[in-house]
């Protein structure tokens, strides 16, 4: 997952500050002129470090806020003078102007966002609070000056005359699209009423993160008999001994949870009644009627959001949304779902009706529930496949799969090394700092990654920059990359699962993308594209970790340093398609879950949260007791606390062109670093500089295909030729 950039991308483009849009513009400037941000503020300058890497030594939590709004004054004066100018608008004067304006306040939003998503505190989530729905009446004093509109609307009208090359046009045509989605054409009614819609959704959003992650900690399953954890690896019960210390437990054990439905640990518990406990922790985490309950907030977000879309002249906010993504409308995300859900329900049911066997062979005495599907998967797997997790596991030492294999498949493909940076300051102890050399030896990049879950991170995994690429700034990328391992208890290797290294592969793919970004304006650059495309490089990625070279690389044993045996390989390879029945129908619930509340009209807007999530599977025909979403509404933070509405689909449509891609590799000769280049070339160093189906029919030299996407799911018969 790509974590969205609730503050980066919007401030690319935004101006004027929190109270412009109540203040007269003289009073306006009267305010940014005075209170200009001490120096001593570590986001007053640029920061001195290689590629103006954040000085983590240096920063505080009290630091942010006063940067944060001197930020937005200092971006009123820039905006200001650029609407009020008596010259006529050119591209250098407008355009150009406000991708240079703003360049504190995205300092101090880059580093605010990345920490308060990996490592926050209660300091900085009233720092949050105070802060976001001053951003929202931010970016809305930018979008919503109809001074600075105007000059915008002049240059799209001239845009064919100007002289312009392909990247500035299609600069222009965003600026043009961003202002008019943003309401720029509304009458000031219904300006103001926008503003408000915004200002409440982006406070709400906010409160849905803090009471997500309080109720995810709270929701932690304690144990005091260690036998009910039967089935869970030593290593595994002292990490659940150590969180529980932490939790001032001593003695106990605790179970977190995950941002998932399905919990890691359902595979291995034994005991069924501990399985149901952790099951109901993680479904009911955010419906307990207590002050982390999140409900009241989604109903009224999807109000919300309906009523926007509607004052914006739109049915619903998905097609609100839709509209300037890959697929274009949500009939078309939702189509290729619904396609799928009678393969995936069907493959589903088949895999249940395995474990059923094995139930009834054992004399189990019980039908198969939701949480025994982790668990009985994994004993299928083990009968029918002969394989076991925890063979693989020792074959998956953290560094090693880091070094030997993300890297090493980075250098095969396109040339680069890496060179661990120990002088360079980090936000925790955890996090490791990395410079990368592209294929020549210069200096391209930084990269950090910070891979160990911990209380002050949210849960699942993400990439972003610390500083964009960017020509016309001259800023070099600074990446990094945010995971939930469970962390080994003191003195043990850091074994990771199969899951986890493949995690490992598709957030470097992001960084690939944000590192080899190669583009002028910042506003169009690395992942800044359109999100149902984001995940395409991230999850092509993934697709290395299991190349053999690649795997042959970094699967090896952890403390012999002996390769996997061949046949453990095998089996592997055998398994590849086990249990995406139910990977496929738990995410399709996820995302039509997704849809549909976003696609509710405004005057039925106002739903019942678990009726409603209940009648949409129903409709869908993909409510299947066994397998519930992958998150239920409640908790499903992509959708109500990150960047995902009426877009977690995009992952699906991202891995039509991930496979379809990765076919392309196949047809010509694979993992090579002519391959490479031009994937490199064509799609990962262009950012949002065109179209994307357009950047993608280039590359592929038609459009995309659904077939290997269902091949490699095992949701249709792999045709002999594509083996
Ligand atoms: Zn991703």
């Amino acid at each position: 997952m790509l974590r969205t950039k609730i503050l980066t991308t919007t401030m690319n483009l935004i101006l004027f500050g929190a109270t412009a849009a109540v203040l007269q513009p003289a009073e306006v400037f009267a305010k940014a002129a005075t209170a200009a941000l001490p120096a001593s503020n570590p986001f007053a300058h640029e920061s001195t470090l290689p590629f103006h890497a954040p000085p983590f030594d240096k920063i505080k939590d009290a630091d942010y806020q006063p940067a944060i709004e001197a930020g937005m004054r200092e971006q009123i004066a820039e905006i200001g003078k650029i609407a009020a100018s008596k010259d006529e608008p050119t591209f250098a004067n407008t355009i150009e102007a406000m991708e240079r304006s703003g360049q504190t306040l995205n300092r101090v939003g880059a580093v605010f966002g990345a920490i308060t998503s990996a490592n926050t505190n209660e300091t900085l989530q009233k720092v949050q609070a105070a802060v976001a729905p001053k951003l929202a009446e931010h970016q809305d004093a930018i979008y919503l000056n109809d001074k600075l509109f105007q000059r915008v609307k002049k240059l799209y009208d001239a845009r064919a005359s100007l002289g312009l090359d392909a990247e500035q046009t299609e600069l222009v045509e965003r600026y043009y699209r961003n202002f008019v989605r943003a309401g720029a054409q509304l009458g000031e009614a219904d300006k103001a009423k926008l503003r408000e819609l915004n200002k409440e959704e982006s406070t709400l959003t906010t409160e849905f993160g803090t009471k997500l992650l309080a109720a995810s900690n709270a929701g932690a399953v304690i144990v005091s008999d260690k036998a009910e954890l039967a089935g869970l690896s030593d290593a595994d019960i002292a990490a659940a001994a150590d969180a529980a210390k932490a939790r001032k437990q001593e003695g106990k054990y605790a179970l977190t949870l995950q941002n998932t439905t399905q919990q890691p640990a359902q595979v291995s518990l034994e005991n069924r009644a501990t399985r149901e406990k952790l099951f109901e922790a993680s479904t009911m985490r955010a419906e307990h009627g207590d002050a982390n309950d999140t409900r009241a907030i989604i109903q009224r977000l999807a109000v919300l959001r309906a009523e926007r879309a509607k004052l914006l002249g739109y049915p619903n906010y998905a097609a609100y949304t839709l509209e300037d993504q890959m697929a274009k409308t949500p009939e078309a995300a939702e189509k290729l779902m619904t396609d799928m859900v009678p393969a995936a329900t069907a493959k589903a049911r088949g895999e249940a009706a395995a474990m059923q066997a094995l139930i009834d062979k054992e004399n189990g005495g019980f039908k198969l529930a939701p949480w025994d599907w982790q668990h009985y998967a994994e004993k299928v797997r083990k009968a029918q496949y002969d394989l076991d997790e925890s063979q693989i596991k020792p074959y998956l030492e953290i560094n090693r799969v880091l070094q030997d294999g993300v890297f090493y498949a980075a250098n095969q493909m396109y040339g680069l090394t890496f060179k661990e940076r120990k002088d360079i300051p980090v936000y925790h102890p955890d996090v490791r700092v990395f410079e990368v050399f592209d294929k020549d030896g210069t200096s391209l990049a930084l990269f950090y990654a910070d891979y160990w879950k911990r209380d002050s991170k949210r849960g699942g995994a993400w990439m972003d920059n610390f500083v964009g690429q960017s020509g016309l700034l001259g800023t070099k990328p600074v990446v990094f990359n945010v995971c939930n391992f469970t962390k080994p208890a003191a003195g043990q290797p850091a074994l990771i699962s199969w899951d986890d290294a493949t995690t490992m592969f598709h957030e470097f793919g992001h960084a690939l993308h944000g590192m080899f970004s190669n583009v002028k304006y910042p506003t169009l650059s690395g992942t800044g594209v359109p999100r149902d495309f984001v995940e395409f490089p991230s999850q092509f990625n993934e697709h290395w970790a299991s190349d053999p070279k690649v795997f042959a690389n970094f699967a090896k044993h952890y403390q012999t340093g002996a390769p996997m045996p061949a046949e453990l390989v095998e089996k592997i390879k055998k398994s590849k398609t086990f249990d995406q029945g139910f990977a496929t129908v738990e995410y399709l619930a996820a995302a039509l879950l997704d849809m549909s509340w976003h696609s509710l009209p405004a005057d039925a807007a106002k739903q019942d949260v678990d009726a409603f999530e209940k009648k949409t599977l129903h409709d869908f025909k993909i409510d299947m007791y066994e397998v519930p979403p992958r998150y239920r509404t409640s908790y499903f933070a992509h959708i109500w606390g990150g960047g995902y509405a009426a877009g977690y689909y995009a992952y699906l449509w991202s891995e039509v062109l991930d496979h379809d891609a990765f076919y392309w590799f196949r047809e010509h000769g694979g993992m090579t670093r002519e391959n490479g280049q031009r994937f490199r070339d064509m799609v990962l160093s262009r950012g949002s500089t065109e179209d994307m189906a357009k950047m993608y029919r280039d590359f592929r030299g038609r459009d995309p295909s659904v077939e290997p996407l269902l091949e490699q799911r095992g949701l249709k018969e792999e045709s002999p030729a594509a083996k």
